[in-house]
């Protein structure tokens, strides 16, 4: 297992994830992803929308408002309860997360102050009048964009239970301490399903959902045996559940939440019904009889994936006598997929052969980077430390014959191939 700071400094040097705001000096709990971050995370988030709401008949996709009517978070109990407990440091007066800390100020160790509740929640003024009435909130989770539009799916598409409802969005929270890189950041991104069920049939989809989750972490590339299922006892649980499973990972920082699995009951369509007036029942279509379903919720981290997947994927090992750092990246998630060489760079016959491929490769297959710099060796490293699965080198032996070498990353074997092949090669390789 790597230690954070071997992550961090990889992700910044290779352009994975820079801090955000940095030439001012940073701004915490923030970060920007970079080129091949955002690839990264692009094929996270696309395999997630694939497998939960292309993949199957019985789910919704929505992109709903991140800003949101301020009632919407008063009904669902964020206004009042969404709060970590704080304490301040007398002497250095910084913050902390009172069950993050002893008694005494971590940092030096002066007196901490009586336990405050702190909302969590981004406030914000819509409009122009800085009144009451325009306050707003950057949203939570993503989830309250789903239970708002619930009866909008109902009278569009009329699903017949149990059906789901999917968003993948940014989420914001107030963190009293964000830390540890992307894991505990103040804006994140969540890809989150609200499933609909009746409510005697609740058990039966939330182990439906658990073994969804534990697709998808399988499917991402993200170790299982670093993954370890917790039950949240009573009294620990969000205000609005009645069961949750919290998968936590074993970060290099501790064994932490990775994704949380939760029953919500009826809480949050009654809770709006009850706030809004609107009717957020569903009408059985035989038996017409109406009722508020109720809702399974995995709630899954789009930053906590892209570090569990990094700290998974991260190897050091020894190939041809030289020590390398690879990321043993699935082909299906690594931000580029193929990268094309001209063995050396001062022979144009081997530079245009390889231009020739690359675009040809770049137009199907579309993440292909080409790279003369340096020697193959080199190369290969480089390509290796981002978690490219495959190089390929166009050299003299392609201008007699046509083919090339294709060097695999993991065993760091290669074979020929010929020129025309590649495309059918690399296609069935990433299905
Ligand atoms: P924690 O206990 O670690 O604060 P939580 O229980 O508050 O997390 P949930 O409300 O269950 O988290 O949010 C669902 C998911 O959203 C989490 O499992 C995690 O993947 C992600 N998430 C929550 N808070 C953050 C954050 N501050 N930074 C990055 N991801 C987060």
């Amino acid at each position: 297992m790597p230690d954070l700071d071997t992550i961090v400094s990889l992700a910044k040097r290779r352009g994975f994830i820079f801090p955000g705001s940095e030439i001012y000096g940073g701004l915490a709990g923030t970060w920007d992803y970079g080129p091949l971050g955002v690839a990264l995370k692009n094929n996270l988030k696309n395999l997630w929308w694939r497998m939960f709401v292309d993949g199957r008949e019985d789910i919704y996709g929505i992109d709903a408002a991140i800003l949101m009517n301020a009632k919407v978070w008063k009904a669902s109990g964020h206004v009042s309860g969404f709060s970590d407990p704080l304490v301040e440091c007398g002497k250095c007066k910084k913050s902390f997360r009172a069950d993050q800390v002893g008694s005494k100020c971590p940092e030096c160790n002066g007196k901490l102050s009586e336990v405050q509740q702190f909302n969590m929640m981004f406030k914000t003024i819509v409009g122009a009048a800085e009144d009451e009435s325009a306050v707003s909130y950057l949203r939570p989770e993503t989830a309250g964009g789903i239970f708002v539009n619930f009866k909008n799916i109902i009278d569009s598409f009329h699903p017949e239970l149990p059906f789901g409802v999917a968003q993948i969005g940014k989420a914001f929270r107030n963190e009293i301490a964000p830390r540890d890189f992307v894991f505990r950041a103040r804006e994140f991104e969540q890809m989150e399903v609200e499933y609909f069920v009746r409510s005697g049939e609740w058990e039966k989809y939330f182990e439906e959902w658990r073994r969804e989750t534990l697709r998808y972490i399988e499917a991402v590339g993200i170790d299982k045996s670093m993954v370890h299922e917790l039950e949240v006892p009573d009294g620990e649980r969000a205000h609005y559940s009645r069961r949750t499973i919290d998968f936590e990972f074993d970060f290099p920082f501790g064994r932490k939440e990775l994704y949380g699995l939760a029953y919500r009951g009826d809480f949050d369509l009654s809770a709006h019904e009850g706030a809004s007036g609107a009717d957020l029942r569903y009408t059985d279509p035989e038996k017409k009889d109406k009722f508020i379903p109720h809702v399974i919720e995995p709630s899954l981290g789009v930053d906590r994936t892209i570090l569990a997947i990094l700290c998974s994927a991260y190897a050091e090992d020894e190939l041809g006598g030289e020590k390398r750092v690879l990321l043993k990246l699935k082909p299906a998630i690594a931000p580029i997929k193929v990268a094309i060489f001209p063995l050396v760079k001062n022979k144009p016959n081997l530079v245009t052969k390889a231009r020739e491929i690359y675009s040809a490769l770049k137009k199907n297959i579309g993440a292909v980077a080409f790279d003369d710099n340096g020697n193959v060796g080199k190369r290969y490293r480089r390509q290796d430390e981002i978690g490219t699965p495959w190089c390929v080198t166009v050299d003299y032996q392609t201008l007699e014959d046509g083919t090339v070498t294709i060097r695999d990353r993991d065993t760091g074997k290669q074979e020929r191939h010929k020129v025309a092949e590649l495309e059918l090669y690399f296609s069935k390789k990433l299905t």
